[in-house]
């Protein structure tokens, strides 16, 4: 593995060194399944992970995807917006993902959106803990994906400095819209 990971796997690795054994995390845009996954180990057989997407064939491949590894138990899925997480969850989170962008092989008229991814990150960071890690990864290849970026980068940028530390990873030499990442800690 080269040194410098990719986003995904270095977002993957600080969310590791933070969530326990017993944690609650979430997954706002579960698409295959395998952030779902990564947390759904993390969190281990008595922690949960909550899962959104609007998308019927992304809740069902994340289903069977954590069927195949045993962890049904440990999650507890929304085919809803992610806006609706303040809702529907009332448990403190350790950690959670974003995967922004449209699920490879599925309807791209399911994007992520500004509006909504905005106000989906709000309802996480209401509901992270101190210490705890929000990460985003952002596919801006697709139309309209550029906007978003532009939009998530705004808002984070504007987190107040003494309750949130915000690292944006990404590769600056790399053709075609390389995925970038930004991590959220909550302080
Ligand atoms: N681009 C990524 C995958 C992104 S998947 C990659 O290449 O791996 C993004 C997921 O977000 C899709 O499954 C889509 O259905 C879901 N989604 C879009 N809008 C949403 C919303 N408002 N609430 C929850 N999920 C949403």
């Amino acid at each position: 593995m080269a040194l410098l990971l990719k986003a995904l796997d270095f977002g993957h690795k600080k969310l590791a060194e933070v969530i326990k054994e017993g944690d609650a995390c979430l997954d706002a845009t579960c698409g295959n399944g395998k952030d779902s996954l990564f947390l759904a180990e993390c969190v281990g057989e008595t922690g949960k992970v909550y899962v959104f997407d609007i998308q019927e064939k992304a809740i069902l491949n994340t289903r069977s995807l954590l069927e195949k590894y045993n962890f049904q138990d440990r999650v507890i899925s929304f085919q809803e917006s992610h806006v609706q997480i303040i809702e529907r969850v009332k448990v403190r989170l350790r950690g959670a993902v974003f995967n922004l962008g449209y699920l490879p092989g599925g309807d791209q008229t399911f994007i992520t959106r500004p509006e909504t991814t905005i106000k989906a990150l709000q309802g996480v960071l209401a509901l992270l803990l101190a210490g705890g890690i929000v990460s985003i990864m952002i596919y801006s290849g697709h139309p309209g994906g550029q906007e978003e970026k532009e939009a998530l980068q705004k808002f984070l940028a504007e987190l107040e400095q003494d309750k949130y530390t915000v690292l944006h990873y990404a590769f600056i030499n790399q053709i075609n819209n390389p995925p970038e990442l930004f991590l959220v800690e909550k302080k």
